[in-house]
Parts: C-alpha cells; sequence; structure tokens
C-alpha cells in the first residue's frame, strides 16, 4: 500500500521496523495514522501493534534514536508509549501495544485480556476504518493487512464495526460516542445497521466514565460542523442521556397562530456558524448553551406570543451545573461561558438608533477583553433564512461595532478599572464580602460611566459616602 509518509515519518517508521527486526517479532502500524494517511490528513501520531511484548519493542525503539526518547509503560496493559523529539519543537508519539484478544463481561468495562495475533487485534478495534493495519516486516514492508474491507468503507466514507455492531458496543459503550465523533471530524455516513445498534444500545453508555464521554463531545465541538455530531447523538437517544438539557430544546409550539422556531436546531445553526468564525473551544460551548434556558423560562402572552424573558440570566446560572455534571472545567474558561451566556443579547438592545455614549461604554467595560468573542456569539445567532435580514442584522453589528471603536478610542473602557475597588470599599466601610458592596460598586462604575462623576479618586471616594450615607452606612474612620 502507497501512502504519502513525510521524510519524517519514514525516519521514525524504520527505527520501529529496525527495533522489530532485531527482536524477530512481527510488527504493524495501525488505526489513527493508517486511516489518516490514506486520507490525507495530517498525523502526529502512530499506533504500533506487534504480535509479542509491545513494551520491548518500545524500549528497543527508543535506543536507537538519538539522544534515547523517555518511554513510559504500563505493565498491567501492556502498552508503552514514547515521544520522539523532532527539529522545530515539533514532538511524534508513538505508541506500542501487543497485539491481543479481548473478551468482555457484560457489566464490566474490563476486559479480560489475552495475547493474541494481529487477526484477534483488529476484530478488537471500533471500527474498520481504524482496524486497517500496514506491515513493518521485511518480509512484506507496507503490505496493507485490511481484513474487514476497511479500505472501502474508506472510499465510501463509512463507519462500520469490524464486527457484530451489537456485541462491538456492548463490550465498550463509549464506541457509540466515537462513531459520532469520527462521522462528525471526517463528514462519514454511519452505516445503517451499525446505527441502528446505537439507538438500541444507547441507554449502555451509562457505564461509560462522565471524563471519556466529554472527551468526545468536545472533539464533536471542536470539528468543522458539529451540528453533524449533535443531531446524530439526538437521533440515536445518546443526547437525552449525556446531555438531556440540550434536548429540552427540541421542537417547536404553537398557539392562537403564534409559533416559535426549534430552539434545538436553531442552537445548532448558531454553534456552525460560530464554528467558521471561531476555533475557540470554550466561544463554541457558549454558543452550545446560549440559549440553554428557553425552554425553563418559556412563557404565553396573550395576544403577545412566546417569551423567553430572562433566559439569558438563567442560562448563565445553569452553566456552573452543566460544566459540574460533564466534568468540563470549573475554572475561568467556565466563567468565561457564563459570561457569554448573560450577555448574549447585550450588544442586539445597541442595534437601535440614538444609542448613548454610556450605554456603548457599559458594554465594553462589561465585556472588557471578551468583546470580540461576544460579537462572534452575536453575528452567529443571526440565523434567519431570509437573506435581506441576515444582510440587515450583521450591518446592524457592524455600527455597533463602529460605535464601539469610536467609544473605546475616546474612552479606553475595555481595560479600565474604577479607582475604588471591592477591596477598598470593604476597607473603608469596614464591610464583610457581602451585597452592599456589590451595590456600592456596581453604582460606582455606573456614575462613571455615565459622566456623572469624574474618573478620579477624590470624585469617586465622595460618590461612594453619600451613596453609602444613603443606604446607612458609615466610613469606619469618622
Ligand atoms: P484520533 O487520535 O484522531 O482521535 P484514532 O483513531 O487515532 O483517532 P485513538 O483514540 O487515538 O483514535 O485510538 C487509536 C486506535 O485505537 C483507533 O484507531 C482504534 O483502532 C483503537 N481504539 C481506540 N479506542 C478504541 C475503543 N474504545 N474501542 C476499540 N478500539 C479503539
Ligand atoms: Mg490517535
Amino acid at each position: 500500500m502507497e501512502i504519502n509518509c513525510t521524510e519524517k515519518d519514514l525516519l521514525i517508521l524504520n527505527k520501529v521496523a529496525t527495533a522489530a527486526e532485531v527482536l524477530g517479532v512481527e510488527t504493524y502500524l495501525i488505526g489513527g495514522f493508517v486511516r489518516d494517511k490514506i486520507l490525507g490528513r495530517s498525523t502526529k501520531d502512530a499506533d504500533i501493534v506487534c504480535a509479542g511484548d509491545g513494551i520491548e519493542l518500545a524500549r528497543t525503539a527508543a535506543k536507537l534514536f538519538d539522544p534515547a526518547p523517555h518511554m513510559n509503560y504500563f505493565k498491567n496493559f501492556g502498552t508503552a508509549h514514547i515521544k520522539v523529539n523532532l527539529s522545530g519543537n515539533e514532538v511524534f508519539d508513538l505508541e506500542f501495544v501487543g497485539a491481543r484478544k479481548e473478551s468482555y463481561n457484560f457489566n464490566s468495562r474490563k476486559p479480560a485480556v489475552e495475547p493474541g495475533t494481529l487477526e484477534d487485534d483488529q476484530k478488537r478495534r471500533d471500527f474498520t476504518i481504524n482496524a486497517l493495519a500496514i506491515s513493518l516486516n521485511k518480509t512484506d514492508h507496507g503490505k496493507l493487512i485490511d481484513p474487514f474491507d476497511g479500505l472501502k468503507d474508506l472510499e465510501n466514507k463509512i463507519i462500520r464495526t469490524p464486527l457484530d455492531p451489537l456485541q462491538t458496543f456492548s463490550d465498550d459503550p463509549l464506541r457509540m460516542m466515537r462513531a459520532i465523533r469520527f462521522a462528525t471530524q471526517l463528514g462519514f455516513t454511519i452505516e445503517e445497521r451499525t446505527l441502528q445498534a446505537i439507538k438500541d444500545d444507547a441507554h449502555r453508555i451509562n457505564i461509560i466514565s462522565q471524563e471519556r464521554i466529554t472527551d468526545e463531545l468536545n472533539k464533536i465541538v471542536a470539528s468543522s460542523k458539529p451540528s453533524v455530531g449533535f443531531d446524530l447523538l439526538y437521533k440515536t437517544g445518546l443526547l437525552q442521556i449525556i446531555f438531556p438539557q440540550m434536548v429540552e430544546l427540541v421542537g417547536a409550539e404553537y398557539k392562537e397562530g403564534h409559533g416559535h422556531k426549534d430552539n434545538f436546531y436553531h442552537t445548532l445553526q448558531v454553534l456552525d456558524n460560530l464554528s467558521q468564525a471561531s476555533d475557540d473551544l470554550w466561544l463554541r460551548w457558549s454558543a452550545v448553551l446560549h440559549d440553554i434556558a428557553k425552554p425553563a423560562t418559556k412563557k404565553f402572552e396573550d395576544g403577545h406570543g412566546w417569551t423567553f424573558h430572562g433566559h439569558e440570566v438563567v442560562g448563565g446560572r445553569m452553566v456552573p451545573k452543566i460544566f459540574g455534571k460533564l466534568k468540563l472545567p470549573q475554572n475561568e474558561k467556565m466563567r468565561f461561558v457564563r459570561k457569554m451566556v448573560e450577555m448574549h443579547l447585550r450588544p442586539i438592545s445597541l442595534t437601535k438608533e440614538n444609542i448613548t455614549d454610556s450605554a456603548i461604554r457599559r458594554l465594553l467595560f462589561d465585556a472588557g477583553e471578551d468583546f470580540e468573542s461576544l460579537m462572534m456569539l452575536c453575528e452567529a445567532d443571526i440565523t434567519s433564512k431570509n437573506k435581506q435580514k441576515v444582510k440587515r442584522y450583521l450591518e446592524n453589528f457592524q455600527f455597533v461595532r463602529q460605535r464601539c471603536k469610536e467609544v473605546e478610542e475616546n474612552d479606553h473602557v475595555r481595560n479600565w478599572q474604577p479607582p475604588i475597588d471591592g477591596e477598598k470599599i470593604m476597607e473603608l466601610f469596614g464591610l464583610p464580602p457581602s451585597k452592599p458592596v456589590g451595590i456600592l460598586k456596581n453604582a460606582l462604575k455606573d456614575a462613571i460611566l455615565d459622566g456623572d462623576i469624574p474618573n478620579s479618586y477624590a470624585a469617586a471616594y465622595d460618590f461612594l459616602l453619600s451613596k453609602a450615607g444613603e443606604m446607612g452606612l458609615k466610613p469606619i474612620n469618622s
């Protein structure tokens, strides 16, 4: 099989082949590297399988590099990993494993493992396109070993399990997520029986750890057209189990001639739009979650139609809960997503005529360094089918951007901080962290942004004294 290896690939693979020859052990390239090379995708790691001791092979191969890379290994799994440093800070990961045969117990994720042949090992792979192997052995170097017609499936863009899909998915239900993830990343179709098996076995995803599920979900979110994956997750019943809040968005209700859009497909459209503009995983998650509280806030107002008042605030509050459940990071990434969800209607409110500078300053201050991300989210949120409308809305946001640019050039609000901060307010009035501190802080910020008082310490101090007085608070040393 001719695959398009770079010189660097060949340099590395030749060392593995030499190690295999030294040890006299049959060795093959397998999995993602073979698949991606045939597809012409880029690669930066390779999986190696040998009919023997994978750790021994890794150790022998590592010694052939100068300097010899460090080897990590897991005796229990018979796997080893070396990271080869290439010129220009590039690295190439090699994963080694001894060919094995696996048998599973229905209630456990942990298979009984015994040494096996290459073919046994190919059978335990998840999909035909991931089971392709290429020989690194002297006798038949470069030969493609393809017992399940993976090459044909690659050509026809098909995701299919090598064995009975129900068996394959039952053995490791994460493979259902992987099927959908590969279909999304590669733009492939899941073969009918395989897809049906996911529908039948979806409930089995419950035995998989949240971390592994979320890894796959993140890969779907990070792909070029994430809607494909979410739509498949929904249609197979997996989404209902792993992320039920999103399924709540499905459907449109009609009453007295008023309808609302299907917020699930709207969300997917926003996510796809955004994905054309940005690779930022967390901004993409903001798109996934921007309308998540629409079901919770939905009301029908007589004579008016459907409303979702406050969905951005309620949605913001849902972000930490959803991040917790999905085991996404509980850090500044989460706070960023929450901020985007909470603010996603703000620029729209500034598209009207006669917007004051102080309203623009407030947006700039509140968005801070995330201003550009917020604007991208808002622009992605335009999903009308009416081309005229889309054009008009985009022009409106262009206008907001322009106004913001002018105001920022004059007032530098984006990275501005009020002359007296929360810490100082607590100190001045002898307050613990509490609601009054927030009230004072916001009042001061608004007073300066509105131009009511100058942006100086003295003016801020006087303002706080009087505002605190109204609230029955006195400075500590008066
Ligand atoms: P990528 O690295 O782009 O995610 P990949 O195909 O290399 O794609 P890995 O998760 O790195 O995927 O796994 C390497 C190979 O190991 C796969 O190609 C597949 O042959 C096998 N594999 C990985 N996970 C599973 C699994 N859950 N069940 C069966 N085989 C698996
Ligand atoms: Mg890989």
